[in-house]
């Protein structure tokens, strides 16, 4: 099931493509590690074993569909507003999906007497570096608060979507807008009010982070409600639509990647909440359109 845009002019201005740019060295994932989790666990579900252990074979996404390398902004512009192109490249429907997204929070914030800042969507292969450390296609999609940058490494995202269980486009949609979720947390100033709480709180770090990751869940159901609603450069959202993307917000819950790959649950190492809260914290923000409807810290 595809994504219905109200128009399908991309614009890709906003858009920092180091594809082909890898660097080389090590693949340790830095200070981002939380934000980073969600996408680690989905690794996990996918392939099992030990984090550490995964390996994506080298140059998987130079192969990947809608993966062009070495493109310049003009080019890649150009590509993307080509007939179709939404359908056919995941790279232009992820610029898109954030597209839209800029016009919806840019708008809200507005409307709400705040200032709004547009984040970075950075397309990589191999390895790159970042503010919140290196990162490498093993890591698939993050959010990193230094940079204000969302990070996605597309031979992987495509991997995520053919094994993932989560079928449909609208699963990269509620990916993306998660990611975007925690930009806004981020300009909001709950980011790092957060991280300073588990510092002084260490024992109940992972609560924290629980919390942080349900309000992206949340804010990405308010995208979705608030891009449905719009008259220019919205979606039109079905209900398989929402289907996908809860689907996808239940299949990266702590109990289910654990349960696939300990064979048990145990909630005292979760960082990102159940299948259920993820879930209903979706829909949470979906069925209000209201950012107010997300405190997930009560
Ligand atoms: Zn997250």
């Amino acid at each position: 099931m595809g994504i219905e845009f109200d128009d399908q002019r991309v614009d890709v201005s906003g858009v920092d493509d180091r594809r082909g740019r890898g660097v080389g060295g090590g693949v340790a994932i830095g200070g981002g590690a939380g934000v980073v989790g969600l996408i680690i666990f989905v690794i996990v579900t996918l392939l099992g074993g030990d984090p550490g252990q995964l390996q994506l074979p080298a140059g998987q996404g130079d192969q990947a569909p809608g993966q062009v390398q070495g493109e310049t902004a003009e080019e890649l512009q150009a590509r993307c507003n080509t007939a179709g192109a939404i359908e056919k490249y995941t790279d232009c429907r992820l610029i898109k999906v954030v597209n839209v997204a800029d016009d919806v929070w840019a708008d809200e914030f507005k409307r709400r007497g705040l200032s709004f800042e547009t984040p970075r969507l950075a397309f990589f292969t191999g390895q790159t570096t970042t503010g919140c450390g290196a990162a490498s296609a093993q890591v698939g999609p993050f959010y990193c608060p230094p940079d204000q940058e969302i990070f996605f490494e597309l031979g992987f995202l495509e991997q995520l979507q053919q094994q993932f269980g989560a079928q449909g486009t609208f699963a990269q949609g509620y990916i993306a807008a998660h990611e975007y979720g925690h930009h806004l947390q981020t300009i909001l100033g709950t980011e790092p009010k957060v991280r300073a709480a588990q510092q002084r709180d260490p024992s109940n770090a992972n609560a924290y982070s629980i919390a942080l990751e349900l309000q992206a869940d949340c804010y990405a159901g308010v995208w979705a409600n608030l891009a449905d609603k719009r008259a220019e450069n919205g979606i039109n959202l079905s209900e398989d639509n929402i289907a996908e993307a809860v689907n996808a917000a239940q299949a990266v819950g702590d109990d289910r990647i654990q349960q696939k790959v300990q064979g048990r649950v145990d909630p005292e190492g979760w960082t990102h909440g159940s299948a259920e809260q993820r879930r209903t914290w979706f829909l949470t923000g979906y069925r209000s359109g209201d950012i107010d409807s997300c405190n997930t810290f009560q």
